[in-house]
């Protein structure tokens, strides 16, 4: 078997392993870092679906405690604490090194400060993004970075099993099919590093890039590594139902609509929202699901079996404004987010 040697392998493109490889890189420009895809750097994987945007605690009056908080509340106290923290702590650093270092433009306010907008759960407006589709910014100039970096690309080879060094006593690399040609490919590696995410292939509707099918996670189990955690799979309330005729159903209709103060409805057209929860529609993600559920469960759905957002009280030119893609992409399905009704399914 053809075989190459690395100091890291990494595996997957994402945010993940886009940043790992330029922080590797970053701490010894020595290193001979290996990154290995299945699809295109920078193309594929969910990084690039990001829509809504990344939550940090920047503004006067919020703080890294309050997203902590706000974190640990809407996991169920369920969180690892240790890890929440050093996620809203270091997202403070993350969009700073996006901006300055990796040269991502993000929305701004008229005054020149970056524009947070409303996302559920949070108690302080605190989401920066690129207009309503912050994943293709974030990718891009990250997979920009990569590609002028002296960093070694395996795309279109799919990772397939880890290899145990001889004593056992670690991983020695990994086995990859280059998809090209349908050659089998050996990596050493004194590191190796799983950036694939999980996979939703297992549910009827589900929104993540086609690529991500839980087998990153299952070369880890195969060797027998412990996963964790597994059983919490976030369902995004508003996933976009457009019938038996498209692709496109269960792609995210993205969460600062119900932020901007989008309705959802029933197929009696009336809102339920807060029959189940006090915020209504602005309740977290996992409480919006169920409560969308329990509306299909007891029959009051739309024609195609979910329910309604109706953004048309905010003014449709508005909502066109503030929400461009996401008013594209249902128009391309033949239906009117900014003046009419979306049937939508948690997905
Ligand atoms: C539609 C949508 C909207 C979202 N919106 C938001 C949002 O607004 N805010 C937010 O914070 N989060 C959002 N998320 C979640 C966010 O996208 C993810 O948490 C994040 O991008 C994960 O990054 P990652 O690098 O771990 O994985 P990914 O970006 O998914 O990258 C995984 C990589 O692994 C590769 N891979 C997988 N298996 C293999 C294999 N066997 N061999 C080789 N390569 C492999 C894939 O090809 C891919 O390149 C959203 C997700 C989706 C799907």
């Amino acid at each position: 078997m053809e075989q190459i040697k690395t100091d890291i392998l990494i595996i997957g493109t994402g945010g993940a392993g886009l940043f790992a490889a330029l922080h590797a890189k970053q701490a010894n420009p020595d290193l001979h870092v290996t990154l290995a895809v299945k699809g295109l750097v920078g193309k594929c994987g969910c990084t690039r679906m990001v829509q809504g945007g990344y939550n940090v605690a920047l503004a006067a009056g919020d703080s890294v405690e309050r997203h902590f908080m706000d974190t640990i509340v809407g996991g169920k106290w369920l969180p690892n604490q240790e890890l929440a923290w050093r996620l809203c702590e270091t997202a403070v650093e993350r969009i700073n090194e996006l901006e300055n270092e990796v040269g991502c433009f993000f929305d701004r306010n008229a005054d020149g400060s970056l524009h947070q907008k409303a996302f559920a759960g949070q108690s302080f407006d605190r989401t920066v993004h690129k207009s309503d589709l912050t994943g293709i910014e974030i990718i891009n100039r990250l997979m920009e970075k990569v590609w002028a970096a002296d960093v070694n690309k395996l795309e279109e080879h799919r990772a397939i099993k880890l290899v145990r060094s001889a004593d056992r006593s670690g991983i020695a690399g990994a086995v990859l099919i280059d998809m090209r040609s349908g050659v089998y490919r050996y990596v050493a590696a004194k590191a190796v590093m799983l950036a694939t995410g999980a996979g939703p292939t297992m549910y009827r509707y589900h929104t993540p890039s086609g690529d991500k099918t839980c087998d990153g996670l299952n070369m880890a189990l195969d060797l027998g590594l412990g996963l964790r955690d597994m059983e919490m799979v976030q369902f995004h309330p508003t996933g976009l139902l457009g019938g038996p005729d498209t692709r496109m159903t269960g792609t995210v209709l993205e969460e600062g609509l119900r932020g901007a103060g989008g309705y959802l409805l029933n197929g009696d057209k009336e809102r339920f929202m807060f029959n189940y929860h006090d915020a209504g529609e602005r309740a977290t993600r996992d409480i919006v699901s169920r409560g969308i559920y329990q509306e299909m469960r007891d029959g009051r759905t739309t024609p195609m079996g979910g329910v309604y957002i109706s953004m048309a009280h905010l003014g449709a030119d508005h909502v066109a404004k503030s929400f461009p893609g996401m008013v594209k992409r249902c128009k391309d399905c033949g239906f009117d987010l900014a003046g009419g009704l979306v049937e939508v399914v948690p997905t």
